[in-house]
């Protein structure tokens, strides 16, 4: 079939809630994917920080492949290997104790915000529910998820919401000190902000973060969903900020490419959750969580996380270089491979002329340019995608 084809069975059968390109990939292989009509990509977002080990790696596609012969799932009832030891790797690696697996960001934060709530009304009593979020932040799109979402667009039509969220701008620690009150159990953060602009808060701000954490007695839920698993070159973000959360949740890159969530606690906070009290068909089943233990195992071999660091530096260099040619970039940003260019205009124009010459970018927040590669990117590559992104400006005349 030609993208032509696939676009038009598309359009007449599939729900139409997202703004898709008209285009359908049909492989992918490590930075390379190609579309229907045989033309190749570049690939700088990864399905949005999905495919962090490249397409297809070899690893994660022989785990699914063994495990799709022996067993693909029976339930939740039953204990799962593939599911204990992913959650041991979790565990082993970061602050938390026990994990609660599911199948996507959006249910990771559903999870994570139930358990808070849970918790504090156990700890704390009845009247403890309040979640402080950040304005521009992202969580999801499930009720709760996008009521803890600080963007209104994403709320607009869906009322009523739950209630018992407040709104912060990010990283202003007056603004979070002001909206606490005898009802806040938690701030629920991003460590980087993605779909808000790839927002950075500075290091004092995440040490006045946990001194108003510890001084209020409150929960501190990090959803790393996209800034997580090695993307900025730790295998979590929270880790530069030197932060201690009691819950984090997981999704996007976990799975190299297979649909999987998670919600990992320390034990106290946990061991508010009791038989029944959460659940998930089909979460930490056999195929998928075989398919995070390959991510894992690959992400934990020596120098992959100071590599991810060391391309980080390298693209955001040549982008620098690139900024100095094109006024219209006001900034560069990011860390590790998570790097954003801030434009003083749309970048929608810049994104597609990216597209059309076989470079996969993206643009979000409106005027920010966004670049996730898979963490296995080479400086090849690299430098195939600025020649690529320098082009896309000079042909929009952008300074
Ligand atoms: N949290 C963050 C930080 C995200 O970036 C996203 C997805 N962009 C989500 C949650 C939601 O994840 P999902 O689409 O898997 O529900």
């Amino acid at each position: 079939m030609t993208n032509q084809e696939h676009v038009e069975l598309g359009r007449q059968y599939v729900m139409n809630t997202y703004g898709r390109l008209p285009i359908a990939f049909v492989r992918g292989q490590g930075a390379r994917l190609w579309d229907s009509d045989g033309k190749e990509y570049l690939d700088f977002l990864s399905g949005l920080a999905v495919n962090s080990l490249g397409h297809c790696h070899p690893k994660v596609v022989q785990a699914i492949q063994k495990q799709a012969e022996e067993l693909l799932h029976v339930s939740n009832l039953y204990w799962i290997e593939g599911q204990n030891k992913l959650a041991q790797a979790i565990v082993n690696n970061s602050f938390a104790d026990k994990v609660f697996f599911c199948n996507s960001g959006a249910e990771a934060n559903e999870g994570a915000i139930k358990l808070a709530r849970k918790y504090a009304k156990k700890t704390w009593g009845e009247e403890k529910y309040e979640i402080i979020t950040m304005e521009h932040s992202f969580h999801g799109r499930t009720l709760a998820a996008l009521t803890a979402t600080g963007q209104r667009k994403y709320q607009e039509g869906f009322a009523p919401l739950p209630t018992g969220f407040r709104y912060v701008p990010f990283g202003d620690l007056k603004a979070l000190a002001e909206a606490i009150n005898s009802h806040t159990c938690a701030i629920m953060i991003e460590p980087i902000q993605g779909e808000g602009g790839v927002n950075i808060a500075d290091k004092t701000y995440w040490e006045g973060l946990a001194q108003i954490v510890a001084e209020h007695n409150l929960l501190l839920i990090v959803d790393e969903v996209q800034s997580g698993m090695g993307r900025t070159g730790k295998l979590f973000a929270y880790d530069h900020y030197g932060l201690q959360p009691n819950i984090m949740t997981l999704a996007k890159a976990l799975g190299g490419g297979v649909p999987i969530g998670a919600m990992a606690a320390t034990d106290e906070v946990a061991s508010a959750f009791s038989p029944g009290d959460h659940a998930s068909t089909f979460g930490g089943n056999p195929l998928v969580t075989s398919a995070g233990l390959a991510v894992m195992e690959v992400m934990l071999e020596e120098g992959f996380l100071s590599r991810v660091q060391e391309m980080g530096s390298y693209l955001q260099e040549q982008l620098n270089k690139m900024a100095q040619k094109h006024s219209s970039i006001v900034e560069v940003r990011g860390l590790g491979l998570m790097v954003a260019c801030q434009l003083d205009r749309e970048g929608t124009a810049i994104v597609s002329s990216c597209l059309e010459k076989g470079l996969i970018i993206n643009c979000t927040a409106g005027k920010v340019l966004r670049f996730l590669p898979p963490l296995t990117i080479n400086r090849h590559d690299i430098d195939q995608a600025i020649t690529i992104l320098d082009t896309a400006f000079m042909a929009q005349g952008n300074g």
